[in-house]
């Protein structure tokens, strides 16, 4: 079976095709045989296509204005040039949509109808950067393969089981009856690095408790409780929770109302400072980069020092209350650009830990094995490190709707 999945971002588009052979789904992720990206913010001038596949790799500039002609570039090379693995598009089976907003009526994935795209459209509100950019996505491929079914996997689905206690604000509960909730986001993410740690364990995800971390650009935790999210740090919107790249995560509410009150910000500037101005790029004015504040930390700089402690400051509290809905503790697991490569950020979120009977292996850990234990001998919590591998779990949902 041939899966395309299609991964588009405000201002990426990432792409992958697996071909699953046989009836059974691998245990572990296969590579994708052809991968895609565009990138859309490195240039004013133009966007940047980057192929994969057959041992080689392409670079094409797409014109920024025509961003739906994008995804048909990005077609096009599926079935021709030397990244072509296909003779011609009707051979995928299906295509797969990474769809970040599901709102509250989605809890699994979906096959996509004119009602879930009605849907994903409504919900454009809560996610303008990103629903806009998934309908591009469908209705391009719907252009080229109208046959073909898509299915939507959506990023809250995961966290729809999320008690009550955990979901609604403490806010008048009208606001929670018109949609204003914690919704949770990276579910994709979380889901797969849950289930590959229940393989690594060799025990079912529903007899273990975890927490789950994923810090890229975006960090959020996870508390999973027999298979299920019970809690999330990211909230109505994927503000909230932890400091990251140049999201504020959460803070004090009433700083927004002194400034609209004080400085004269309205929504557009409060918004702009929040998700784009603040995380590690606020407190070092120069960077989002992780990598940049731990080179810049060896070389004296107070303030790539300050936004270490701070970040580090925010996930261990992080932890600590997604513990509170937990009742024991099987494993800890870092994924994502950050989790899966700084072996300095595992160490410092786990130092403290120890009266949880959680012990790290620092020789372990600084060597960023994949999808390994970093724990000591004798640690009673397992510290994971896992590859997340957002495109294979979506392309693991469509075969699983498939059959
Ligand atoms: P996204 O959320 O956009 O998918 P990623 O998961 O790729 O992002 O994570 C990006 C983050 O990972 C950046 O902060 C980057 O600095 C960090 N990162 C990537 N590689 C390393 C590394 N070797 N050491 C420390 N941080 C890293």
């Amino acid at each position: 079976m041939k899966i395309l999945v299609l991964n588009a971002g405000s201002s990426s588009q990432k792409s992958s095709l697996y071909n699953i052979e046989g009836n059974i789904l691998p245990q572990q992720h296969p590579e994708p045989i052809w991968e895609a990206s565009i990138d859309w913010t490195a240039s004013n001038d133009f966007g940047t296509l980057k192929v994969k596949a057959n041992n080689t790799k392409q670079e094409i500039k797409l014109d920024p204005n025509q961003r739906v002609e994008g995804i048909s570039k990005v077609l096009e090379t599926l079935t021709q040039g030397e990244t072509q693995v296909i003779d011609q598009l009707s051979e995928i089976d299906v295509v797969g949509h990474r769809v970040v907003h599901g709102g509250s009526d989605y809890c699994e994935a979906t096959r996509i109808t004119s009602e879930v795209k009605a849907e994903i459209e409504r919900l454009i509100t809560l996610a303008p950067n990103h629903n806009p950019a998934h309908l591009e996505g469908i209705e391009a491929i719907e252009r080229v393969l109208a046959d073909v079914p898509q299915v939507a996997v959506f990023d809250t689905a995961f966290h729809s089981k999320m008690p009550r206690s955990s979901a609604v604000y403490p806010i008048p509960y009208e606001w929670f009856e018109q949609g204003i909730r914690r919704y949770g986001f990276h579910g994709t993410s979380h889901k797969y690095c849950a289930q590959r740690a229940a393989q690594l364990l060799d025990k079912p995800l529903e007899s273990l408790q975890l927490i789950t971390c994923h810090l890229g650009n975006g960090c959020s935790l996870a508390a999973i409780r027999d298979g299920i999210s019970v809690d999330t740090t990211m909230g109505f919107t994927p503000l909230e929770g932890l400091m990251m790249g140049t999201r504020s995560g959460s803070i004090d509410p009433a700083i927004l109302i002194y400034l609209m009150r004080n400085q004269g910000f309205n929504a557009e500037q409060l918004d702009q400072l929040l998700n784009k101005e603040s995380g590690i790029k606020g407190i070092t004015g120069k960077s989002s980069d992780m990598r940049y504040v731990l080179e810049q930390i060896e070389k004296g700089d107070d303030r790539a020092k300050l936004a270490f402690e701070m970040f580090i400051h925010h996930l261990k509290t992080s932890i600590g209350s997604m513990l509170g809905n937990i009742t024991r503790l099987d494993a800890l697991v870092f994924s994502a650009g950050i989790g899966e490569h700084s072996a300095p950020v595992r160490e410092a979120a786990c130092a403290g830990f120890e009266f949880l009977g959680l012990k790290i292996d620092v020789e372990k850990d600084a060597k960023s094995p994949i999808d390994t234990d970093i724990a000591t001998e004798d640690s009673q919590v397992k510290v994971f490190v896992i590859h997340t591998e957002e495109d294979w779990a979506i392309a693991s949902e469509c075969w699983q709707m498939m059959h």
